[in-house]
């Protein structure tokens, strides 16, 4: 494979000219070089370079986007939600498979290549929805990295889907997820036992969807985090949502932020707008590792959402007030697991867009003009003339 120079390239207040080989980005030089007539080239146009998104929280399965409308109605109770979600997912017209791929398309259009993504598992759909996620996952496979958590929506000792989760694991499912132990299922410690049972039997990971409140849902992550530290699970075990923890005095949060720390167990936010969030400058000072996810896209929970990781860390960043350089860098790093300024050797997987340095990008989200991965253009507004893979 020939080398290709892609020049413009804006990092900070200069321009570079960024040399790839085989999906590495093997040089960077300042200025502008042009190719020699074994290399091939393009031009950036000085656009700012940005590191792709790593999106933590989503559900592949469940949005309407390509649906008819369907109208929503404020959620009283989880259980009537629930009930609701299912007739609503049992009236649309497209398959998982499609749905899975307009999700994905969306986010890459994004600059997000890495998901995290729970997939509805119980014994009504049994392994209906893994099942088509998994056979996507094979096609996106180079372009975008998809982990899949079993989810047991429903609940899962009230919806008795333990046999088809431990299936679900079988079948490829690399997260074991479950939602409010307490809230939902009535019974933590059952509930745990089945979850971290599981991710041990399996040498997978954990992720519970904790909406339980204030200390219902403190009390629930300190036995996940007791729980991690028998099966030996440090650093694989997650909490999504986490409300309880925007719900309890500092003091309180730094406690529980310790114990979560200490065994290495993550939070991931949605950084929610409509209640109270964690209190994350104070547990990120603590040392816990904090990701954030954009969930909902036009879904039975919520018409808003755009599955636009930067538009969220965005938001968080003025959730927490956050003005100043170092902070709104602090923030992007909430949202990629890459460097946040390119070096040779680096994988040739960024963003372009249109935006003074990447502080700027933050606080304005700007299009996403190309989406570059493995060294070649993949997506964004001036791919192909328009948007989307
Ligand atoms: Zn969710």
């Amino acid at each position: 494979m020939s080398k290709t120079l892609i020049r413009q390239v804006r990092v900070g207040p200069e321009l570079y000219t960024l040399e790839i080989d085989g999906g590495t980005i093997v040089r960077i030089d300042r200025g502008d070089r042009f190719p020699r007539e074994d290399e091939d080239g393009w031009d950036a146009e000085g656009l700012l370079y940005m590191p792709v998104l790593a999106d933590m929280h989503c559900h592949l399965d469940k949005h309407f986007i390509g649906e008819r409308w369907r109208s929503r109605r404020t959620i009283d109770s989880l259980p009537n939600q629930l009930q609701r979600e299912k007739e609503l997912l049992a009236s649309l017209t497209g398959s998982v498979e499609e749905r899975a791929r307009i999700l994905l398309d969306l986010m890459l259009s994004h600059g997000t290549t890495r998901i995290r993504t729970h997939v509805d598992v119980d014994p009504d759909i049994g392994l209906k929805h893994l099942d088509a996620v998994l056979k996507v996952r094979e096609q996106y496979r180079g372009l975008m990295e998809i982990e899949i958590v079993a989810f047991p929506q429903q609940g899962l000792l009230r919806s008795r889907s333990y046999g088809v989760m431990r299936e679900a694991m079988q079948s490829g499912a690399d997260v074991v997820g479950a939602v409010d132990p307490g809230g939902l299922d009535r019974g933590i410690e059952p509930c745990l036992e089945q979850v971290f049972g599981l991710a041990t039997e399996y040498n997978a990971g954990v992720d519970i969807h904790l909406h339980d409140p204030g200390h219902l849902g403190v009390y629930t992550m300190e036995r996940m985090a007791e729980y991690t530290e028998q099966s030996g699970l440090q650093g694989r075990v997650a909490v999504s949502h986490a409300w309880g923890l925007g719900q309890i005095s500092e003091s309180e949060s730094s406690d529980i932020g310790h114990k979560l720390r200490e065994q290495g167990v993550s939070v991931i936010t949605s950084v929610p707008i409509d209640r109270q969030m964690m209190n994350v400058p104070q547990l990120d000072s603590i040392g816990v590792d904090i990701r954030v996810g954009t969930d909902n896209v036009l879904d039975a929970w919520s018409p808003f959402g755009s599955g636009d990781m930067l538009e969220r860390l965005g938001r968080l960043a003025e959730r927490c007030y956050w003005v100043e350089d170092e902070q709104l860098l602090g923030a992007y790093r909430f949202g990629t697991d890459k460097p946040l300024t390119p070096k040779g050797g680096d994988a040739a997987d960024f963003v372009l867009v249109n935006a003074m340095n990447l502080e700027h990008a933050m606080a304005s989200a700007p299009v996403r003009e190309w989406v570059v991965v493995n060294g070649k253009p993949v997506a964004g507004r001036r791919f192909e003339g328009g948007g989307r893979r």
